[in-house]
């Protein structure tokens, strides 16, 4: 696993805002390089990776974008107002520290509001609105600010961090969905060294943050008989969460998602994917998610229907600076996919 916690870290602490995906993108190329047969990018920026062989034609999506900000307005006292680029919860927001992406370099910088000292009772008692708060990079003024290479559209994210915590535990920036493509780069190169029966393409897409945007275009590349979203997902198992309310939980394997608000998994897929983590020896999480969309969602229904699957890897605190997650659960994840493309050749 060594090998996939360097990948993570690389992916991880790269930055990607939905629309800016380039950095990612290259690292992905880096790490693959020579072992793919061809490399391409669509219009929108969706990089496909095409990885021969005989067999069914299968189509892997990892997103590569992370939530992100992006700079709306300066004032004239050189704040900047923002406006969130993905789901973002204001209460997570305030007080994180942030950076501004500008063609002249990074900007650090923090998310401010009113101090409470000056809030009324009534204000203090709800959580701010975005409109409410505003990022400070130290500029006193617009033209201070702009000098710097701050201007509207300037992309604004979290700041890079890694670190390895207790157990196998890690924690940084981005998990959703970097944890995805190391496991889809991983299986790319296993499938290219090892001819898995399938004619794969590896696909790390873009937007999906914004509304599964990458994937709507990709799958037209690509037009695949089956699909595997691999997904940084949600784990819940955290305190005052209810036991039947925590969704995945660190350390007990893979999700494999069942049903969430924009896809029912096909019944025969959802099958198959189980029987992979069987065959291959891991634990598995079975995933009902009301509440999230992946790209699945918009790759089962192309053409006439794909049969498409998700397997996540577990990830606490999803779209906020600091996620976590379990390198157990992204093998059992990568072990998995790569038994389900196995199982997939001889099952065709
Ligand atoms: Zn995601």
């Amino acid at each position: 696993m060594d090998e996939a916690l360097r990948l993570l870290e690389r992916l991880s602490t790269s930055y990607a805002p939905p629309g800016g995906e380039d950095a990612v993108a290259g690292e992905i190329m880096a790490f693959l390089g020579g072992s793919i047969d061809s490399f391409d990018f669509d219009a929108m920026g969706n990089l496909i990776a095409r990885v021969g062989g005989d067999g069914p034609r299968v189509m892997l999506a990892a997103h590569m974008d992370e939530v992100a900000m992006m700079v709306s307005w300066i004032d004239d006292e050189g704040f900047l107002s923002f406006t969130p680029v993905g789901g973002l919860d204001p209460r997570v927001l305030l007080g994180q520290r942030v950076v501004v992406h500008t063609e002249k370099g990074l900007l650090e910088g923090c998310i401010g509001a009113k101090p409470p000292h000056v809030t009324t009772q009534e204000e203090a008692k709800k959580a701010p609105e975005i409109r409410e708060l505003h990022i400070d990079i130290g500029a006193s003024s617009r033209e201070e600010a702009e000098a710097a290479g701050v201007k509207m559209g300037s992309y604004v994210t979290f700041p890079a961090h890694f670190a390895r915590l207790l157990g196998t535990r890690v924690m940084g920036k981005a998990f959703d969905d970097r944890a995805g493509c190391v496991v889809e780069a991983l299986v790319a190169r296993a499938a290219a060294e090892g001819g898995l029966g399938v004619e794969l393409y590896a696909v790390f897409t873009v937007q999906e943050e914004v509304g599964l945007r990458g994937a709507t275009t990709a799958v037209n590349s690509v037009n695949p008989r089956y699909a595997i979203v691999l997904e940084g997902t949600v784990a819940a198992d955290t305190p005052g969460v209810p036991e039947a309310s925590r969704v995945t939980r660190l350390g007990r394997g893979a999700a494999v998602r069942i049903m969430d608000s924009s896809m029912i998994t096909n019944r025969g897929f959802y099958a198959t994917l189980v029987k992979a983590a069987e065959r291959a020896g891991v634990s598995y999480q079975p995933q009902i998610v009301a509440g999230s969309a992946t790209d699945a969602g918009r790759i089962h229904l192309h053409g006439r229907g794909v049969a498409t699957g998700v397997v996540g890897v577990p990830c606490r605190y999803l779209h906020s600076p600091h996620l976590i997650l379990d390198l157990r659960d992204l093998e059992a994840a990568y072990r998995l996919t790569l038994e389900a493309l196995k199982l997939i050749s001889e099952q065709t």
